[in-house]
């Protein structure tokens, strides 16, 4: 076929719930020329053959909620490892967290990370920032949103810092909307256990550790989701970790409220029982929950209650780790391990490959308009060989972030990206 460069042949693509249909992939200048059944006969004159029996067919994965620690922390991740680590997750799309150091509250820290995310990973994963909502993420004085929108930032949020003040929030929320862009809400009430990495519940009190109730994360979401409902605009909840939140955004959903909202892989597979032993590498805010929390979370995603996954990338230095679980830092690093994760409850019947495709590419990068490949005609040829068979142990070798601290440390996962192309090019 005139002017294709590149033929994929044979993938499985993923469709509802079967076992998907074999299909050849044509590409040419960078998109999609032509999605077909496999038969082997679309001729492709000189263009490179790739035969993909055996593996599926995704579209390249966005990550909506990332920290890259780039500047400041370069020791725990840098925008070079970071986007290492998510090229060989399969992500083409990431977007990465304002709590850095310097913060990023002004244009030059935005225009920082572009250039860094240029400089080494100049094919992709694209990166997008997301603008810190207020000055040094303090709470109190907004950033210059517009400096921000106008320098790259494609999202607003002072994650990892809950913004207590309503007057605040409603604020961002009402600049953000102007500028055309979304809040992202880290909710907790920061007068309950804040940051305790650690559910309130049997287990931090068998531990003897101040447990942080679920409560204190639905206690800030009602409250987002009321402003939402009183400005008529939209607020996207993160890291959404328990029941009692999924149920209050299902109520605001059914009132016509605009929320949205994520969670991560690790709230979907684990309970609070994997920090039992004091283990810091399970120590995450939110905190690991309850299986009923699981169960809660696992019908969200499948239903669209909760619209989104993300990895909550959050790397940390083993030396930092390797403390008393109350002196470690919160956060698991998830951008090689999320597919794999995610494809385990595939395996389980828990969720479709289809959900899959919806809730890592079609629903983030709809909400906040980033490149989407649905393999129609001139579509952005974004696009993961990924093979469910292959089995890999989970090491600080496997991994390609500098940081290693996630709770499936030594566990073997089944699946892994072959290969990752964007714009019809391979980048690993
Ligand atoms: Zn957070």
């Amino acid at each position: 076929m005139s002017g294709c460069q590149l033929a994929v042949r044979g993938a499985t693509l993923p469709d509802g719930r079967g076992k998907g249909r074999r299909v050849d992939l044509l590409v040419a200048r960078g998109k999609v020329l032509e999605l077909a059944p496999a038969a082997g006969k679309t001729p492709a004159g000189e263009a490179e053959e790739i035969d993909a029996s055996g593996l599926v067919l995704l579209p390249s994965l966005t990550d909506a909620h990332t920290h890259l620690r780039e500047p400041g922390y370069e020791y725990k991740e840098d925008i070079a490892s970071g986007l290492s680590a998510a090229a060989h997750g399969g992500f083409g799309n990431v977007m990465c967290m304002a709590n850095t150091n310097p913060v990023n509250d002004s244009a030059s820290v935005t225009e920082l990370m572009l250039d860094r995310a240029k400089d080494s990973w100049p094919r992709g994963p694209r990166l997008f920032p997301i603008g810190a909502l207020t000055r040094g993420l303090a709470g109190r004085e907004l950033a210059p949103m517009a400096e921000l929108a106008e320098a790259g930032c494609v999202a607003f949020s002072n994650d990892g810092v809950p913004v207590s003040s309503s007057e605040v929030m409603r604020r961002a929320m009402e600049y953000a909307s102007d500028l055309g862009r979304r809040v992202i809400d880290h909710c907790e009430d920061p007068s309950m256990n804040p940051a305790s990495g650690v559910n309130d519940g049997v287990l931090s009190g068998r531990l003897g550790l101040d447990g942080q109730p679920d409560v204190a994360e639905t206690i800030q979401a009602a409250r987002d989701v009321l402003l939402a409902e009183y400005l008529d605009l939209p607020v996207h909840l993160a890291h959404v970790s328990c029941r009692r939140t999924v149920e209050l955004i299902a109520w605001a959903k059914s009132r016509g409220v605009r929320v949205t909202a994520e969670t991560c892989p690790h709230y979907l597979l684990l309970t609070e029982e994997r920090a039992a032993g004091f283990d810091s590498l399970a120590k995450v805010n939110p905190p690991l929950r309850t299986r009923d929390d699981v169960l809660a979370l696992r019908q969200a995603v499948r239903e669209g209650v909760v619209d989104i996954l993300v990895t909550d990338h959050a790397p940390h230095a083993d030396c930092e780790k390797e403390v008393e679980f109350d002196a470690a830092p919160c956060g698991v690093c998830g951008l090689d391990t999320a597919l794999a994760l995610t494809w385990t409850l595939v395996r389980e019947g828990e969720l479709t490959a289809g959900d899959l495709v919806r809730l890592w590419a079609e629903a983030p990068c709809g909400l906040f308009d980033l490149p989407l490949n649905r393999f129609r005609p001139g579509d952005p040829a974004d696009f993961v060989l990924f093979d469910p068979g292959r089995s890999w142990l989970v090491c600080p070798d496997s991994l390609h972030s500098k940081a290693a601290n996630t709770p499936f440390l030594g566990r073997t996962l089944e699946g892994r990206v072959r290969a990752h192309f964007l714009g019809g090019r391979k980048i690993v």
